[in-house]
């Protein structure tokens, strides 16, 4: 339930992490919170649960890449977790195939731009006159049982 979809991300991860290896997902910028939507690293269980849930903004790469490729050289497992375009662009960066890295790519139709999830974050706090304290895209909690039998009657 605390996954988007089925969960796959997380029981990939936990090898991952059982392996004392590195995880690298979509979380949020240290700085800038949930107004930024990035790519970083996790060796621990509460680290990568942050990378859990669909963030639909393109995350920015920062410099996981070159972090990615001193992980493998030394030796770890490394799984790495994006858009199909953004494993694209590491398989092309990566300059051989390394036996110690997975990838996960997940189903991405599209991504919707950071500026519009800045200036939308930014109007719906003002509207509320608050600052967000949880941001949920597409949250399962309204997709109870007693809702999902309604919906499909
Ligand atoms: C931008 C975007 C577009 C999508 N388009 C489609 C679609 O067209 N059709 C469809 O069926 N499903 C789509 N999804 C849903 C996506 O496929 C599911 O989020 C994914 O399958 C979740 O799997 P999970 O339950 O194993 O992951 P969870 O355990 O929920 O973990 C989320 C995973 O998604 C990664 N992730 C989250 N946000 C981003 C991001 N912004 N950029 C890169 N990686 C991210 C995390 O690193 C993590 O690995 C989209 C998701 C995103 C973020």
């Amino acid at each position: 339930m605390k996954s988007r979809s089925g969960g796959a991300f997380v029981a990939l991860s936990d090898w991952i992490l059982a392996h004392d290896g590195s995880v690298f997902g979509a979380g949020y910028d240290e700085k800038e919170k949930f107004y930024k939507v990035v790519h970083k690293k996790a060796t621990t269980h509460e680290q990568r649960d942050e990378f859990r849930c669909s963030k639909y903004v393109q995350s920015d790469l920062c410099d996981v890449f070159p972090r990615i490729k001193e992980a493998l050289e030394q030796g770890r497992k490394v799984l790495f977790s994006g858009t199909g375009c953004q494993v694209g662009a590491l398989y092309s960066y990566l300059p051989k195939e390394y036996d110690n890295l997975y990838t996960i790519d997940i189903v991405c139709h599209g991504v919707p731009s950071p500026k519009m999830w800045k200036d939308f974050l930014k109007m719906r706090e003002k509207e509320l006159h608050g600052k967000a304290e949880v941001v949920q895209f597409r949250d399962k909690k309204i997709l109870d049982g007693h809702r999902i039998m309604r919906q499909f009657r």
